[in-house]
């Protein structure tokens, strides 16, 4: 049987980082799709490992020649997924991880309607958005300004989802997104 696509979105800072490590360290079913990005590599970020890291230049060669399953501009960078990977990994019955923004999430739940579950990750209580920016230590104000004002109207978006998760603990939120998996591949069983 073949896989599915598994869409993580939700505001900048949800933690939706944590989780998803937690989640391919539970399970060998899930691979996580790594994106291609025209954002500065942070310090503590690997080159193909967080991210492959591309110029402008080469992120548009790739959305010329149709590499890209969805793309975006997000905070003025622009973020794609690599096609290839993705059919890959669900022709061999993987769920593949997408952590991606509302705008791709979108593109992704119109072309893949059957073959995507969505979920929306969320910090318990809004102000834990900007806490945990802030605590991160990576952004400049300026970007702060920005990903918060992306996050407000990133929450418009929630209602598009298959569910909505709540990080408020990983441990219970990963063995939630555990019950969500294993929901869905239980209806998909019976398809
Ligand atoms: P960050 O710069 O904090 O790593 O990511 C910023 C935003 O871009 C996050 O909301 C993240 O989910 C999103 N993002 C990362 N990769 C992709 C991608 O391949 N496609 C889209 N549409 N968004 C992405």
């Amino acid at each position: 049987m073949d896989g599915f696509l598994l869409v993580l979105s939700g505001p900048t800072a949800a933690g939706k980082g944590t989780l998803v490590k937690e989640l391919l360290k539970r399970r060998d079913d899930i691979v996580l799709s790594i994106s291609v990005t025209t954002r500065y590599k942070r310090e503590n970020e690997q080159d193909s490992v967080d991210y492959f890291f591309k110029t402008k230049e080469e992120f548009q060669d790739l959305i010329k020649n149709n590499k890209l399953l969805e793309y975006a501009n997000v905070h003025g960078n622009y973020y794609g997924t690599p096609k290839q990977f993705v059919e890959e990994k669900i022709k061999e019955g993987k769920i593949v991880l997408l952590e991606i923004d509302v705008q791709g999430g979108s593109q992704v739940r119109e072309n893949f309607e059957d073959d995507a579950l969505s979920i929306f990750v969320l910090p318990p209580k809004k102000v834990d958005i900007e806490k945990r920016l802030r605590h991160r230590g990576t952004e400049s104000e300026e970007n702060i300004k920005t990903r918060l004002e992306t996050a407000e109207k990133e929450l418009e978006q929630i209602k598009y989802y298959d569910y909505y998760l709540i990080n408020d603990y990983v441990d219970k939120a990963t063995d939630r997104l555990e019950e969500i998996i294993e929901e869905e591949r239980e209806r998909r069983s019976k398809l």
